[in-house]
């Protein structure tokens, strides 16, 4: 889509590719951290960042607290809208059009329509989200023109989309281990080495997906394969107990600063 391309070229003006790449990167890095954190505490690992995409700053973040909470809706997303509007209140939302957010799993259709109806600036995803994904995989509600129109906004898939999908087979390993009656021990191993192709067209037209990752990273398009060719194993198995720290510190941070910028 055309709209997509323009977009990436007016919000990412003055930097390269690969600078811009780089600390997607690193922002989908401490999602993942997070997400790790999250299934050493009994939850499912999906988390996310969000990000303020003019000063590349942390402005929230969140994990899946379903178990905890009981509800099932308390997915990754609700959590770090929750502490954005903490910050700038509910009845303004034009602050989530400078917001990129960096998530582990491609958002189900309830987050999506969430995002959207904020109006979020865009959104970085890892892996796909099969059965519920609102951003391509199941519906694309992003496009979509039923709700909020006005507010389309840019998907990029298959960030670190392998390390995402590793902490969920974590995951489903330890939970048919704790099932009263555990599968078999070859449907309990953990696969460490093959991973489902990614279909990119699905969610990008090619000149999108340039547009994004650049030109040299075509032949992973075509070729329906990830972008890094190693696996960032120190992300998957990281333990952090004061992460959830550092994050607020981060988020402190940048509540000074836009505290400061608004008093000039
Ligand atoms: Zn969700």
């Amino acid at each position: 889509m055309e709209g997509q391309i323009k977009w990436l070229k007016t919000t990412n003006k003055g930097n390269s590719i690969l600078e811009m790449s780089q600390a997607a990167l690193a922002h989908m890095q401490t999602a993942l951290r997070l997400a790790k954190y999250a299934l050493d505490h009994g939850e499912t690992p999906v988390a996310c960042v969000m990000v303020h995409t003019p000063t590349n700053k942390l402005i929230a973040y969140g994990m899946n607290d379903t178990n905890k909470s009981l509800t099932g809706i308390a997915h990754a997303e609700f959590m770090a809208i929750e502490q954005v509007q903490e910050v700038f209140g509910r009845k303004d939302t034009s602050i989530f059009k400078d917001i990129t957010l960096y998530v582990t799993v491609e958002p189900c259709i309830m987050c999506a329509s969430a995002l959207k109806q904020l109006g979020i600036g865009s959104v970085v995803f890892g892996c796909g989200n099969e059965r519920f994904g609102g951003n391509g995989s199941i519906l694309s509600i992003h496009k979509d023109s039923s709700t909020s129109p006005e507010n389309r906004h840019l998907v990029i898939p298959g960030l670190l989309r392998r390390e995402a999908i590793m902490l969920l087979r974590y995951f489903y390993v330890r939970e048919n281990d704790k099932a009263p009656k555990p599968r078999t021990k070859s449907t309990r191993k953990l696969d460490k080495e093959t991973f489902p192709a990614i279909d990119w067209s699905i969610y990008l037209t090619a000149a999108e997906f340039e547009a994004y990752y650049g030109k040299d990273k075509r032949c992973s398009f075509e070729n329906n394969t990830d972008i890094n060719e190693d696996i960032d194993w120190k992300v998957i198995n990281s333990s952090n107990d004061s992460l959830i720290q550092e994050l607020d510190c981060l988020r402190n941070d940048f509540k000074m600063h836009s505290h400061k910028r608004h008093k000039r």
